[in-house]
């Protein structure tokens, strides 16, 4: 079973820090907070210790992870040919949730880089994760530390839930203060690629690197630009579905309870007065920081709750909302509902894909 160190956020214990530094050291496996999510770390120049990352979490062996530096001037350990251009811009921009994805040195486990050229790469805002890359002397592959395809852990129980008997350390650094994974972005031409929307939007990348492209998932060239667009993720178990509006809210609440189905809403102070049935709040809808924060662990807690149907509110794409949105509408698939006029269809959606299931 795994080892829960307490540590605190701000000012993590030295001795603690030194134990799960020799853990990773030792090929082992540590969880730890970062300003995203929780991360799964290992050393990154271990073929063996990444691995045990891909087992612990059933995560698919051409998906790679993203490298953690606790400081810049380690970037030349994992990657080649930075132009000078980027490091300047990066000395600047870092630690933060930016992953840029790098042409990759040998050194760096093929394991973690799934086979390919490059490495995604990033420093982290948190100071458990720095003091714990600091002294373990080594950058640390860390994808998020959630079974594959579930929401990701913005606390040390989520990770318990879901890795316990499989990772050795889980330092419990509280909760994550952003809960929405990096960004993750390429350079592209004069600008940059975004291949996974995050915390640092699109304004800002426009301010900083110019011309920004959001990657599509369905590439004309059928390949994805990045190989975890591929898979399912951030989803529940049970079936959530998206609403365009409080009215879809409200439509498909009067629906799905005519069908004999418990329906719950994941939505805003401001929008849940007039809603039937179980709500789960995600914060105020005046504070959209506030909302990432809670998003994976409304979903999580609706998926362990006795409600059959999650239905979750749509959010402005602005700012956080972009990446918000981003995973909400991977979470639901194809299950949205933007005008009440579509509920009708979508609850039929759902009746057969439940019959299905019997
Ligand atoms: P996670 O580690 O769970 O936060 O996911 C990392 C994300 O970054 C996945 O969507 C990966 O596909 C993507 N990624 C990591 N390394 C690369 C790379 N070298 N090229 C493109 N995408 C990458
Ligand atoms: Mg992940």
């Amino acid at each position: 079973m795994v080892k829960v160190l307490k540590v605190n956020p701000i000012r993590p214990e030295a001795e603690r820090i030194a134990l799960a530094a020799r853990v990773l050291k030792s090929g082992g496996t540590v969880a730890f907070p970062t300003e995203t999510v929780y991360g799964l770390g290992a050393n990154c120049f271990s073929d063996s210790a990444c691995s045990k990352i891909f087992a612990a979490k059933g995560r698919q062996p051409d998906n790679p992870l993203i490298v953690h530096l606790s400081t810049i001037k380690e970037l030349p350990m994992v990657a080649r040919e930075v132009p000078t251009s980027l490091e300047e811009l990066l000395k600047r921009l870092w630690p933060g949730p930016l992953s840029v994805v790098l042409p990759k040195r040998d050194e760096v486990s093929q394991v973690a880089s799934a086979g390919l050229p490059t490495v995604a790469v990033r420093v982290p805002a948190h100071p458990v994760a720095l003091a714990l890359i600091r002294e373990a002397g080594v950058p640390v592959a860390a994808p998020s530390a959630n079974t594959s395809t579930r929401p990701s852990p913005t606390r040390a129980s989520h990770v318990i839930d879901d890795l316990g008997a499989k990772i050795d350390i889980v330092l419990d650094g509280g909760e994550a203060f952003f809960g929405i994974e990096s960004t993750v972005i390429r350079p592209s031409g004069s600008g940059v690629e975004v291949l996974r929307p995050g915390p640092f939007t699109l304004d800002e990348l426009r301010k900083h690197f110019g011309t920004t492209i959001v990657a599509e998932s369905n590439h004309p060239s059928g390949a994805p630009p990045s190989p975890g667009m591929k898979y399912l993720h951030y989803s529940p178990k049970k079936p959530l579905v998206l609403a365009g509006s409080v009215e879809c809210i409200k439509a498909l609440n009067a629906e799905l309870t005519k069908r004999g189905l418990i329906s719950e809403a994941i939505c805003t102070s401001d929008q849940v007065q007039g809603l039937a049935g179980p709500t789960r709040l995600l914060g105020s809808g005046k504070d959209i920081y506030e909302v990432a924060k809670n998003l994976y662990s409304a979903i999580r807690d609706f998926d362990q709750g006795s409600s059959d149907i999650g239905i979750i509110s749509a959010f402005p794409e602005e700012g956080i909302g972009f990446a918000i949105m981003n995973r909400i509408r991977r979470a639901c698939g194809d299950r949205i509902a933007e005008h009440p006029d579509q509920v009708k269809k979508l609850c039929d959606l759902l009746d057969s894909s439940r019959r299905g299931s019997l």
